[in-house]
């Protein structure tokens, strides 16, 4: 399957990380308040984006000059630098403490969700190290430590809100209102700043967090004080003594909190005849709305597994050969191996309808979202399927595509019976049959195929389904050139 076939939405941000640089409080004190910095604004995961002319409902990206009262105010850093220990009166118990660095590097004030994006870089730049160009930072304006009253960030947003939107993710996906590029930059911040304001306490002890590496660790705060001095930062907070023994992130492993990324699989099940796909409908979703099998990837399993449970736990099916596509959310293909295609729901219970669509019937459907063409109709309402930013949608447009492809050759196919008796006793099938399209239940299996002559051994491989039979027992002796001492 081609790479790239489907642009990817929510990633592809054209920034360097600089992971690197997320403990060095030198160079994130000069980028966050350099005039070049660039603060993405976030109001519970939804971005601030421009209201008026022609740059409506794109991001906006606000100047360090636009937020620092509200962010040194809400921060309470001792100076105006917002990173590291020293800019909240930190000091190390032991100098030659480590656990200090872990504890401290990019460290932030607790009141605050910030994160470092990255660099966009301008050309080449001959330092490697410190990239130049213009740093981005994610930032929340509704971000509360528990306990915590309205914040001045709270009020910049009431009057940033004056000239700009907030603008609904669910909604901005559902009718595409992002740009591919704006979409890279809020997939990245969102996460990022959710994750913050979502793990506030040690998972292990139940004690605050505080936010490190410019946002991209958590750090249990029994584990600063085990390692750390500091009257100011600690009062000046509210946050109580802890004795540093009571959590298992001061003992033992140090299990700093890292953002998570959670892996899910989506699956486009095709027939086993390969003229049609699966759809399937969750209770609770709208009128007509269908998508492909999906779901997490648990602990302990390979991507493989994971479409194979889903499938089996929301249709009954089984599915044999997986097929890789793209990134992030694992897209696949898969091809039913079930005989009976009998789809049984209620194993999960998780859907309320699925049904192998056919070619032509989703060829409709994508014409019919794209507003390309006339609805299809399902009990009585239109059929919907996810719209072109969604994977599921890129899953059936390319097995339409690939239908109509193959329906126009006609591919031939001829039924062998006790399939899966030759494959268990590794027996061959023999025949003449050289035009036979090779489907994928025939992988692992032995032919001997006609090749007017002679029946020669084929044994089948994933390459070479959608191949026919013939071409892999070939009718004469191949060209070849061989060296003769004579020449
Ligand atoms: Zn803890």
């Amino acid at each position: 399957m081609a790479q790239g076939a489907r642009e990817a939405y929510f990633v592809g941000a054209p920034l360097n990380r600089a992971s690197w640089l997320r403990g060095s409080h030198a160079f994130l004190n000069t980028a966050v308040t350099s005039a070049d910095a660039r603060f993405l604004l976030l109001s519970r995961g939804n971005p601030l984006v421009h209201a008026t002319d022609e740059r409506r409902k794109s991001l906006v990206f606000a100047t360090w000059a636009e937020v620092k009262e509200a962010v040194l105010a809400t921060a309470q850093p001792q100076s105006e630098s917002l990173f590291g220990p020293e800019a909240y009166g930190l000091v190390p118990k032991d100098a030659a403490d480590r656990a200090y660095a872990a504890c401290t590097n990019g460290l932030l004030s607790p009141n605050l969700s910030l994160a470092f994006l990255g660099i966009e870089s301008h050309g080449t730049s001959s330092n490697k190290q410190v990239p130049q160009g213009t740093p981005y930072f994610a930032l929340s304006l509704l971000y509360k430590r528990a306990g915590m009253d309205s914040t001045p960030l709270e009020a910049l947003l009431a009057q940033l809100t004056q000239s700009y939107d907030v603008l609904d993710m669910r909604l901005a996906v559902a009718i595409g209102a992002l740009t591919p590029r704006d979409a890279a930059y809020v997939g990245g911040a969102r996460s990022i700043i959710d994750w913050n304001e979502r793990f506030q306490h040690c998972a292990a002890c139940g004690a605050l967090q505080y936010s490190a590496a410019a946002g991209y660790k958590r750090v249990c705060l029994r584990a600063l004080q085990a390692c750390a001095t500091g009257e100011a930062f600690f009062e000046r907070f509210g946050l109580p003594r802890l004795s540093g023994t009571e959590c298992l992130s001061g003992r033992t492993l140090q299990n700093y909190a890292y953002p998570r990324t959670d892996l899910v699989v989506i699956v486009g099940i095709v027939s086993a005849d390969t003229k049609r796909i699966l759809l399937g409908r969750k209770r609770g979703w709208p009128a007509g709305y269908y998508s492909c099998i999906a779901g997490f990837v648990e602990q302990g399993e390979s991507f493989e597994e994971a479409a194979r449970r889903e499938a089996w736990e929301e249709t009954g099916l089984e599915i044999g050969t997986v097929m890789y596509q793209w990134h992030l959310m694992v897209g696949m293909f898969a091809y039913a191996t079930s005989p009976d295609e009998e789809l049984q729901l209620d194993l999960d219970d998780e859907l309320e309808e699925a049904f192998f669509a056919t070619k032509a019937q989703v060829a409709q459907v994508l014409r019919y979202v794209r507003r390309e063409g006339e609805p299809l109709y399902r009990h009585g309402h239109k059929l919907i399927v996810p719209g072109r930013r969604a994977m599921a949608h890129a899953l059936l447009a390319h097995s339409a595509v690939r239908a109509s492809r193959s329906a126009w050759k006609g591919p031939f196919f001829v039924p062998f019976p006790n399939l899966q008796q030759a494959l268990k006793n590794n027996t061959p099938i023999r025949t003449n049959a050289r035009s036979c399209t090779i489907l994928p239940n025939f992988v692992g299996l032995k032919f001997l195929v006609h090749n007017g002559k002679h029946h020669l051994p084929v044994t089948i491989t994933e390459e070479m389904v959608g191949h026919k039979l013939g071409e892999f027992a070939v009718t004469r002796k191949k060209f070849s050139y061989r060296l003769t001492k004579n020449k």
